[in-house]
């Protein structure tokens, strides 16, 4: 049984390989790493094989991808392999994924309030009037003003700070355990790209959980994980305490830290 000793997620020689017409190299090869209730940072360059991790984690990866593993476990369950039905209850209630781009997790044909009410009325089991209290709690926990209004709004009418904000508002209704973010911030302005860390932040330690914060940004990275793990080539070449990152040996991260101004 799970207890406090088991971490959320633990990974041991994940190797994910892509279908192609020619003998194609993995995209992530023999990674292990562990994630407790804590922010734990991936980055690396594009293509290194941090999304392709992410996105092994949840199987959201085309149907013909070879994912193999030691070991993948979820709450000390054994998650490869895994029945198509148990990994929908995994991925709708206790592991969750942001994207970069909200615009293409939020449906576009609803609005705001009935996309969140949805969500509450499927999960909480509520009715449609408490679904709406519901919805209206959610927005003012991301710190959204006049929700309201905000409630009313198709998703191409809002920015994309505010569209970050309701996918997380959305995604803690189902109350996971573990959150992995992708990029959540690359597509914002700066001014706003603290706002959404911050309610991030917030969010993760008031409810105890776990945070895989993937970025290709060293210096966010250092400043809002705990640990971060460095991944070059699809390998993880490294892994450190975010306070202790200046002692990174890896020619790649030292490349990385020699760039900051
Ligand atoms: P990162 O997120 O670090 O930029 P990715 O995980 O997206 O890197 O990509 C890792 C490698 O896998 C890249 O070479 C990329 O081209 C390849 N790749 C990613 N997704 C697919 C896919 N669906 N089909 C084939 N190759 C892919
Ligand atoms: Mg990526």
């Amino acid at each position: 049984m799970p207890d406090q000793a088991t971490p959320l997620l633990s990974v041991r020689n994940l190797t994910v390989t892509f279908p192609s017409l020619h003998a194609s190299a993995p995209a992530v090869r023999g990674v292990n790493f562990d994630v407790g209730r804590e922010k734990v940072g991936i980055i690396g360059e594009s293509g290194s094989g941090k999304s392709t991790t992410g996105r092994a984690l949840m199987r959201l990866l085309p149907k013909a991808t070879r994912i193999t593993a030691d070991r993948l476990q979820f709450r000390g369950e054994e998650i490869l392999p895994l029945s198509d039905r148990r990994m929908r209850e995994i991925r709708g209630h206790s592991m969750a994924m942001i994207l970069q781009d909200p615009k293409y997790s939020l449906n576009p044909v609803m609005t705001v309030g009935e996309q969140i009410a949805e969500t509450a009325i499927l999960h909480e089991k509520l009715s449609r009037r408490a679904a709406r209290e519901r919805t209206l709690e959610m927005l003012e926990k991301v710190h959204i003003r006049e929700p309201e209004r905000v409630m009313g709004l198709y998703p191409h009418e809002v920015s994309g700070g505010m569209g970050q904000r309701i996918m997380i508002s959305m995604m803690l209704i189902t109350r996971p355990a573990l959150i992995i973010a992708d990029e959540p911030t690359s597509a914002l302005d700066v001014s706003v790209r603290q706002q959404v860390l911050a309610i991030l932040d917030e969010l993760v330690s008031a409810n105890n959980m776990g945070l895989l914060f993937i970025s290709h940004d060293l210096n966010l990275v250092r400043s809002f994980c705990d640990r971060v793990l460095i991944m070059f080539g699809g390998r993880i070449v490294e892994e450190l305490p975010a306070s202790q990152l200046e002692q990174a040996s890896h020619p790649y991260t030292r490349g990385l830290l020699e760039a900051l101004p």
